[in-house]
């Protein structure tokens, strides 16, 4: 069993003209429906992040910075990163999610969760949003399994085609939490060299597998594994979360590593072998990236599809 985490309400993040636009989001909910996976999993009721929760990983102004940037019916907040009226509220709406899904994956409701939200969380700092991301949703999240939970190692796994730069800074020198990184590079936002691998206690906490354009899947899906196994063994997290970006597909107009949706089946089985091994199978995904909505559809899928055999 699943829990699936979707509201309308994520569509009220209005970007315009934009990639990162509601259409997404509604055409991997119709995709759900039309295959009947959505009736597979569970659909929780939850509440937006906190303001609490929110500053355990941003700095009071920039989360004022935004609350402020919707109540005056939004604006940029930096060249590629748009607010709406609403934004604000779906942006907690979002980190809400996650943080739900990490405390009823910890409390045992199911093993795995899927976040479907927007906005994405990836690249947001502390203090600032950047590539399309007002608060790290992710970020939150692991506070929360942290901090509320106790937990003492947990992993993240950022297979979005871009350098998950935010989630990156933000546990750079915890030695709680894992993060492991396969990006297209050199790349948006050109941080991610092989050579970051976290700092003071931190050090060895953070993996980046950088992987150039051209590089053929099998050796995408091998790099991947690999690494993945290896950090696991390091981290032995007791819960893994998933920055799930699905623009390394080959069509995806802003990304683009060459992947085929099939290698998605590949990605979420090896994320679901190293958290059966560590951390008893739990494993919260959260939305990231992918901008050619038919075919993130089908990526989200088979993603769930993955998650969902977790419990056979
Ligand atoms: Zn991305």
């Amino acid at each position: 069993m699943t829990l699936l985490y979707y509201d309308p309400r994520f569509l009220d993040h209005d970007t315009g003209a934009h990639p990162e636009k509601a259409r997404r989001l509604q055409q991997i909910v119709g995709h759900l429906e039309d295959t009947g996976l959505d009736a597979e999993c569970v659909r929780p009721k939850w509440q937006p992040a906190s303001r609490e929760q929110l500053l355990r990983v941003h700095t009071p102004a920039h989360v004022d910075t935004v609350a402020a940037v919707a109540a005056r019916g939004g604006g940029l907040l930096d060249p590629d990163t748009v607010a709406s009226a609403a934004s604000f509220d779906v942006a907690r709406l979002a980190a809400g999610a996650a943080c739900d899904a990490v405390a009823r994956v910890l409390t045992g409701e199911a093993k795995t969760a899927l976040c479907l939200v927007r906005p994405p969380g990836h690249h947001a700092l502390a203090n600032r949003a950047m590539g399309f991301c007002l608060l790290n949703n992710i970020a939150v999240a692991v506070r929360c399994a942290v901090e509320e939970h106790q937990l003492d190692r947990v992993m993240v796994v950022d297979w979005d085609v871009h350098h998950g730069n935010g989630t990156q800074d933000l546990f750079y020198a915890d030695t709680r939490v894992g993060f492991l990184s396969i990006h297209r590079w050199p790349f948006y936002p050109g941080t991610g060299a092989a050579d970051e691998t976290g700092s003071g206690d931190g050090l060895g906490a953070t993996r980046n597998v950088p992987v150039e354009f051209g590089t053929d899947r099998a050796q995408y899906r091998d790099l991947f594994r690999g690494s993945l196994e290896k950090f696991a063994e390091r981290m032995r997290p007791q819960l893994v979360l998933v920055s799930a970006g699905f623009d390394s597909h080959h069509e995806d107009p802003i990304g683009s590593l060459g992947l085929e949706v099939e290698d998605f089946a590949e990605l979420t089985s090896a994320v679901r072998e190293v958290a059966a091994a560590h951390a008893d199978g739990r494993i919260v995904s959260v939305l990231e990236g992918g901008y050619n909505p038919p075919v993130l559809a089908e990526c989200v899928a088979t993603h769930l599809r993955g998650l969902l055999s977790t419990d056979e």
